[in-house]
């Protein structure tokens, strides 16, 4: 039979109860503390152990609520060997909650390696969900929440960060970017160029006391940043397309695969990169390209 569970006066009978061999995906707060959940107490506080993104936050969150509950860390650059350690212990029978610095675990960091670690050993995981940052921005945007692409975080790299622009350029679907202050600039002024001015709202610090939604067009985004500098947390909401992509607009249109791979190579991409695009783009496989690319080299 399932447990009953009561948080703060309210009963149901809900799979509350923490169970050996599982995952448990804690959603944690965004920025405001109050947004813990109940269950999310419970878990945090009954589990075997706890992963964490960054265990100096999780332990400031763990001291908060009163769990005393011990502590490894999970994070991008040890998630292959840690998440060995982890998926060994679950499978040994322990449970336990994996929180990242903020938000859904999964959604724009190494929290879905963790998932798909655990499906392709058997172990169950379960989530306990919370705050994420792009769906808390896309309800206070005003911008059409029916359908939405979320596209995390831009690349870095120009040339990717063009190729991915290009590829949602005509999505009719509602935009969902995260980015950090330190790139804000950079990023609205390339969404104003490859999207064309389109309505964004710009959603700061949420959940904070200084949370802002900036409700407005790309051209006053950039101007607006030209004069004040980003600070906090930032989620970009934009606008779809407003038409379908017209056949020529392809910029590789009418180019051979070598030319197209040199189109890459002019915008700044490596050999392996233009490559590796190109065959996306023409959904060829690599080799194909490359072959192509050498013979051409030849002649
Ligand atoms: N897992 C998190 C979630 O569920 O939202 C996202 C983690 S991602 C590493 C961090 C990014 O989320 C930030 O760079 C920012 O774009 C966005 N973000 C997180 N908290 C935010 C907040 N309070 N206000 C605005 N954006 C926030």
């Amino acid at each position: 039979m399932k447990e009953v569970s009561s948080v703060d006066g309210i009963s149901s009978p809900e799979k509350n109860k923490v169970e050996g061999g599982t995952l448990y995906l804690v959603g944690t707060p965004i920025g405001n503390m109050a947004d813990i959940s109940g269950r999310a107490v419970k878990v945090l506080k009954e589990v075997d152990f706890v992963a964490a993104e960054d265990t100096r936050n999780t332990g400031r969150l763990l001291q908060a609520i009163g769990s005393d509950r011990p502590m490894i860390s999970y994070f991008e650059h040890n998630k292959k060997s840690k998440g060995e350690v982890i998926a060994g212990r679950l499978q040994a029978g322990e449970s336990c909650a994996l929180v990242t610095d903020a938000g859904m675990p999964g959604i724009s960091d190494p929290g879905e390696d963790m998932v798909r670690l655990c499906a392709e050993r058997g172990v169950p995981v379960t989530s306990v969900p919370g705050p994420c940052a792009a769906i808390d921005a896309l309800v206070l945007s005003a911008l059409p929440a029916g359908r939405f692409s979320f596209e995390g975080f831009l690349p870095t790299v120009k040339s990717e960060r063009a190729k991915r622009l290009d590829e949602v350029k005509y999505d009719r679907r509602t935009l969902i970017f995260y980015e950090a202050p330190h790139r804000l600039r950079e990023t609205l002024s390339a969404l104003r160029e490859a999207l064309g001015n389109r309505r964004i709202s710009l959603c700061r610090e949420l959940t904070k006391l200084n949370e802002e939604i900036f409700r407005s067009d790309l051209d006053r985004a950039v101007e607006r940043y030209a004069e004040s500098d980003p600070r906090g947390e930032y989620v970009l909401v934009v606008d779809g397309a407003s038409e379908e992509r017209p056949a020529e607009d392809r910029w590789w249109a009418g180019l051979t695969v070598p030319e197209h791979v040199e189109g890459y190579v002019s915008r700044g991409a490596s050999k392996n990169e233009a490559i590796r695009m190109t065959a996306l783009d023409l959904g060829l496989s690599k080799n194909h390209v490359y072959k192509l690319v050498l013979a051409s080299d030849g002649k």
